[in-house]
Order: C-alpha cells, then structure tokens, then sequence
C-alpha cells in the first residue's frame, strides 16, 4: 500500500520517527482494533488511535450518553446527551479521522458474542468499568489469540496492563486471572460511579493505554506485558510492578479448568 498525499501530511510526525516511518504507519493503517466501552478509557482511546490512522475501530457499548459521563468521557459532548454512546463516539471518530473506519458494535460483550466480536480485530481494548466484562474479556482474548490492552480506573488511582500469553510465542505471558485469580462478588469494589474518580484520571490511564495499544502494533519498545502498571494521581506516583504467569491459573496454567466462554 502506498501512503496518498493526504495521509503523508496527516502523519507527518508519526513518518519522521525512524521506529515508526511510512512502514509502521502503513501498518496502523491496516490494522484492526477492538475497543470495549466507550466511556472513561475508551474515550481517549479511540480519538488517539483514529486521530493515528488505526484503519479499523470496533466500539462495543449498549448504554447512552448520559449527562454525568461529561465529565470525563470526551468522546461524547452536550448535544450527544441520550443518543447511543456507539453512534456519538463513531461520530466524533469521523470528526477527527474520516479515513478510519468504525464498526459500530451497540451491544454488551457476553460469553455468546464475545468470540465472534474479537474474531475480527488484531487487538482488544479493554476500557471497561466493571469486573465481569473486565474477566469476560480477559478469557475470550486469551481463547481466541489476541493481545488484550486492559485498563481500570478508580477515584485517584488507576491501572494498566497488557495480556498476551494467548498468542503464538508469547506463551509463559500472564493473563488478568494469573495477577487477580478470583472475581470480586459483585458490589464488593465500587465502581466510579458509586465511588468518583477524577476525571482526567480517565484520561490520563485511557492515553497511556492507546500508547500500548500503538506500540503493540508495531512492536515498539517493550512490551508491558508481564507487567502492572499503576497511577496513583494523588502521590502523583507511577509504580511498575512485575507479574508473572501463575501455573495454578484456571485459564492459561498447567491444568486449565476454564477451556470455553461458556
Ligand atoms: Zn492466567
């Protein structure tokens, strides 16, 4: 593929990095990228990998714009209040980036889609705020051999990792289970809309997330899987904590109990 004119201005500062140049940005070009929620997280995400030529968006998301996600969920504004937040995010997605292409998933992420929603992305995004859909996502990743960017927010504080241990060569990597084995009963951690969180703090994780998200891609730099990542906006502290994959995991271990979604 051949960059237009167009593209070698829109990407000009992308083109003179040499680890990233006409070739990596061909890449993201043609590169495909699942995004879960359009909210917090998901936000940022998505206008920084449109605005970076990421050739395909998935957005899954079932709720609507709500006025109290203002506050932090960028990708809608004031006129987008009530409308779907898959239709007001791919909008803004148009606004920034006509030349990517967004599929619009205005659904939840369950065990019966799941792996037909990720069949068709080289990469999941996980800008969920809850933990069902936060494990969900882990299992049908790790299932299906994709690379999962996952990020998690509250009040001041927030958390970034990668998952890989699904794909070809990257066996031995962690998954989500191997770092947290159980899932919290339901209610037991607040999400932010029980608890707060700052909103900038959203954008702050959401950003760094779309850098993993880009550096995944085109294979730059080292990778943060294996890895934990964690924000503490008040210190302000960024503290990288090393995982490791667990042999006991019920997912990716020696003896693995969970084999399906279902
Ligand atoms: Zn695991």
């Amino acid at each position: 593929m051949e960059l237009s004119d167009e593209q070698f201005q829109r990407y000009a500062r992308h083109l003179i990095l040499d680890e990233v140049g006409d070739e990596g940005q061909e890449k993201l070009l043609v590169s495909k990228v699942l995004v879960i929620g359009a909210g917090g997280l998901g936000s940022p995400l998505l206008l920084y990998l449109a605005a970076a030529g990421v050739g395909t968006l998935g957005i899954v998301d079932d709720d609507e714009v709500d006025l109290s996600n203002l506050q932090r969920q960028i990708a809608h504004d004031s006129n987008a209040v009530g409308l779907s937040k898959v239709e007001s995010a791919a909008a803004s997605v148009a606004r920034i980036n006509p030349g990517t292409r967004v599929e619009k998933h205005a659904e939840r992420l369950t065990a019966e889609n799941a792996a037909r929603l990720f069949e068709g992305y080289d990469l999941i995004a996980d800008g969920s705020d809850n933990f069902a859909t936060r494990y969900l996502a882990n299992d049908a990743a790790f299932l299906a051999g994709k690379p999962l960017v996952s990020g998690s927010l509250l009040r001041f504080e927030g958390q970034l990792a990668t998952f890989r241990g699904g794909v070809t060569g990257h066996e031995g990597e962690p998954c989500y289970r191997c770092l947290f084995p159980t899932e919290p009963p339901p209610g037991m951690i607040p999400r932010c809309e029980e608890a707060g969180i700052l909103g900038a703090v959203a954008g702050v994780i959401g950003t760094l997330q779309a850098t993993e998200v880009i550096k995944e891609l085109l294979g730059l730099g080292s990778s943060l899987s294996g890895h934990l990542l964690i924000y503490d906006a008040l210190g302000p502290t960024f503290r990288k904590m090393k995982a490791a994959r667990d042999p006991g995991c019920a997912l990716c271990g020696t003896d693995p109990t969970i084999r399906d979604l279902a």
